[in-house]
């Protein structure tokens, strides 16, 4: 049902038969459209009762290809302990240990239906992870090009998927140039190679559209009063955005939205300070520094569609400390018996704020985004318990307009 993609900023449509990476007029991102008028009348949200417990459950708005699938996407969502109105959507159960997998199942299987080889990726974290899981899965080469100093588990992970991995001398922009430098060499396409950055080429945009779907099908077929999503390069919130859109034009869904809240740390907070400014694109952060890896992005890609979905959700732009960070991820570890990533944790800092300004009232369901497991971060939250307000980890000096996915 899949029919053509369209730029998110001209409008043109662009052939779903190839691969593709952005508007080569404008350098839009590319988004997937589907017959949605045809799938409403050949299918209804019931015929979900019974799928695998797997994000391809809802292959009725994916591309039709043969998955390769790890078993990723339908992820508990926890009511939490502490606040009754609010779930926590736990992505560290996903293989690899978090939300990546989804966009990165998505996006392999697509170079494998389009029979690409060579899979390219700039990566510092969890991305570059599930890349190499994907990509092994799927018998495709998978080539990650990560700053010298990575984080520990992402490092490791990726050696024993088999990926290449090139340590760069430098920053994520350098590792990024690498990628941008390869493509202008004979052997790019010759040898069947691509760039599956995020929002450089359409599909991982699908595979994380699916916790949309997944937050209404387990809140029954409701949306809840908000959603708290920790943003770096935006794509799970431009998915769950896309999928509502869906979802409403489907029929499974009334014309309610969630207000939908970003959360950044405040060592690297570019949409908060866009958002705060009133402006509609978002400026290169400077000097970015958090231990929060996935939040290291000094200018999303797909800023100018992350600061629409805030403005059409009725929604904001929060940020936390890396102390307030710390904080939540030990209080969350005690409190709800989940050790969540940095990231993740951030959601609780946001909700709380957010409901000591009367943003949220205790009655608002509200959604809060765990996007990953504790466990990848070992390094950067093995602190002991007196020193947590105190300690300051040592912070990455990160520039480029491509940040650690
Ligand atoms: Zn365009």
């Amino acid at each position: 049902m899949l029919t053509h993609l369209q730029c998110t900023r001209c409008g043109e449509h662009y052939p779903a038969d190839r691969p593709q990476s952005v508007c080569p007029k404008d350098g839009g991102v590319l988004y997937a459209r589907y017959d949605l008028a045809a799938i409403r009348r050949a299918y209804s949200s019931a015929r979900l009762a019974g799928r695998a417990p797997t994000m391809w459950r809802y292959d009725a708005v994916l591309p039709a290809a043969d998955p390769v699938s790890l078993g990723e996407g339908f992820t508990p969502m926890l009511p939490s302990r502490e606040f009754p109105n609010v779930y926590i959507k736990d992505e560290g159960l996903n293989p690899t240990g978090s939300f990546k997998a989804r966009g990165l199942s998505a996006a392999v299987t697509m170079a494998r239906h389009f029979g690409l080889k060579k899979l390219a990726i700039p990566s510092a974290g969890n991305a570059a992870g599930a890349l190499a899981a994907y990509a092994a899965a799927a018998k495709l080469e998978s080539h990650i090009f990560m700053p010298k100093d990575v984080p520990t588990a992402n490092r490791i992970e990726c050696d024993y998927y088999g990926a290449h991995v090139t340590l760069v001398d430098g920053l994520i922009s350098d590792c990024a140039k690498r990628v941008a430098d390869m493509k202008k060499e004979s052997f790019w396409k010759r040898d069947g190679w691509f760039d599956v950055s995020t929002t450089k080429e359409p599909y991982r945009v699908e595979g994380k559209k699916t916790m949309g779907y997944e937050v209404a099908e387990q809140l029954g077929w409701r949306l809840p009063q908000g959603i708290i999503y920790p943003t770096g390069g935006g794509v799970g919130l431009l998915g769950m955005w896309k999928a509502f859109e869906e979802m409403e034009t489907l029929g499974w869904i009334g014309s309610e939205r969630p207000k939908m809240i970003v959360v950044q740390a405040a060592g690297c907070a570019p949409v908060v300070k866009a958002w705060e400014e009133g402006k509609s694109s978002v400026e290169m952060w400077a000097n970015a520094s958090t231990l929060a890896s996935g939040l290291r992005v000094p200018k999303p890609y797909g800023d100018y569609l992350i600061l629409d979905i805030l403005k059409n959700s009725k929604g904001t732009a929060v940020s936390a400390t890396d102390e307030e960070i710390l904080g939540a991820t030990r209080h969350w570890a005690k409190t709800e018996g989940i050790f969540a990533a940095p990231e993740g944790a951030a959601c609780l800092v946001a909700y709380k704020k957010l409901l000591a300004k009367q943003f949220f009232e205790q009655e608002d369901i509200v959604v809060l985004f765990n996007t990953g497991s504790g466990l990848k971060y070992l390094d950067v939250l093995d602190s002991p318990a007196k020193n947590v307000a105190t300690t300051k980890p040592a912070s990455r000096q990160i520039g480029g307009i491509i940040g650690p996915y």
